[in-house]
């Protein structure tokens, strides 16, 4: 069986990886005492690779659909999210999101993790 996901390419993978790390940074420091669950994607293994991480059930949410729309990207190269005139992102995602992305950055500089960000944003 064929799907979206037999597509994947290193740039999407990249690309997804930054946003599972991202969102589990995020949630593991604002929602510590939101129940949390080994996060799943079925068809998206390959992408998530081997690194498990745990999120609450709206940052499980939140994950899903910006892996979601990373994969279905019809733009090749893809441009900064923050650029393209698509607004992929349900209603309220994508708000959500970018914060997601601003704490996360902000996390990672003051932890002196800027080699991180730095290999996330290149
Ligand atoms: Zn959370």
């Amino acid at each position: 069986m064929r799907s979206i996901f037999d597509k994947l390419d290193a740039e999407k993978t990249k690309d997804i990886r930054v946003l599972r790390d991202f969102v589990a940074v995020y949630c593991r420091e604002n929602h510590k005492n939101a129940s949390s669950a080994l996060f799943a994607m079925p068809g998206a293994e390959t992408a998530m690779g081997t690194k498990e991480i745990r999120l609450c059930a709206d940052c499980s949410k939140l994950l899903s659909h910006g892996i979601a729309k990373r994969l279905r990207c019809p733009y090749d190269p893809k441009p900064v999210c923050r650029k393209c005139k698509t607004h992929c992102y349900a209603p309220g995602y994508r708000e959500k999101m970018r914060g997601v992305m601003k704490f996360s950055g902000m996390y990672l500089v003051r932890h002196g993790r800027l080699d991180l960000l730095l290999h996330y944003l290149k």
